[in-house]
């Protein structure tokens, strides 16, 4: 018999693979992701978490929920937290299971802290984010050589809920051209208001990808002036990246998914 093309990490009882599922088609799910669905004794799965993905998980496994609501204020992160805490001690092979890449404004960080508090061994399975992902879905190059240089991810809102106020906004506008802003929608206006007082062109390229990669994807370009009345007036709906530079400027030639 021939030697296994790919050789997959054991997934060991009692550990936890803090993993990201991709922004929701699955045929962007890494390999390892894929190993780890059909792996799983335990599945705690988040609210973006596309439910075609679930589905490829092992017929024996047992799926958690364990989402939180955009914008409310983070309470149960330490309860989900201990949940993989005591499954892990219970010899399960846990999955933990986020939308996007676990590391991208996804709490794992708080989670790995939490496993190391409680000697858990963990690993981090990497995905794909809705920030790359969802443009390429787009048709919106992340970078390119004839526009930018560099990038900024920016959250819209902090685990509170509000606008993060940790951001220099002077610096930020000053700095990369393409800014690809997670959990924006609700502080789009603040945002919007913030960039041009920093100097931002009005006439600047906005687009706002609402459920990237699915097939209720739709793309939205509007200016940095009116995204935030374009993003009512169109009746988008969560989860949306928007995406704010020259870069958006490829999406009309570039758009090759039609859902
Ligand atoms: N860890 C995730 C991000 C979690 S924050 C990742 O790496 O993608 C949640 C935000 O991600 C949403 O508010 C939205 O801004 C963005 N997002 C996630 N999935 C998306 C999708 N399919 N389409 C558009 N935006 C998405």
């Amino acid at each position: 018999m021939n030697a296994p093309l790919v050789k997959f990490p054991d997934f060991l009882p009692g550990s936890v693979w803090i993993a990201g599922a991709g922004p929701g088609d699955p045929t962007l799910l890494t390999l390892g992701v894929h190993n780890g669905l059909q792996m799983a004794d335990v599945i705690v799965y988040d609210a973006l978490v596309d439910q075609r993905i679930l589905d490829l998980a092992a017929c024996g496994a047992v799926l958690e929920y364990a989402g939180k609501r955009g914008g409310r204020p983070s309470t149960d992160q330490a309860d989900i937290s201990q949940k993989l805490v005591a499954l892990a001690r219970n010899k399960k092979r846990v999955l933990r299971l986020k939308g996007g890449d676990p590391m991208v404004f996804g709490r794992g960080p708080q989670e790995c802290e939490a496993l190391i508090n409680a000697d858990i061994p963990f690993r981090i399975l990497p995905g794909i984010t809705a920030g790359v992902g969802g443009l390429a879905y787009a048709g919106i190059p992340v970078t390119s050589r004839d526009t930018n240089a560099a990038v900024t991810f920016l959250t819209g809102h902090t685990a509170s809920g509000n606008i993060p106020d940790d951001v220099d906004w002077e610096s930020l506008s000053k700095g990369a051209s393409t800014l690809v802003v997670y959990m924006g929608s609700k502080h789009l206006r603040h945002i919007r208001d913030r960039l041009l007082d920093a100097g931002r062109p009005a006439n600047e390229p906005v687009a706002i990808i609402s459920k990237a990669t699915t097939n209720n994807q739709r793309t939205v370009t509007s200016t940095l002036e009116t995204c935030a009345e374009s993003l009512a007036e169109n009746e988008l709906q969560a989860p949306m990246i928007i995406v704010i530079g020259p870069t958006v400027e490829y999406h009309e030639a570039f758009s090759w998914f039609s859902p």
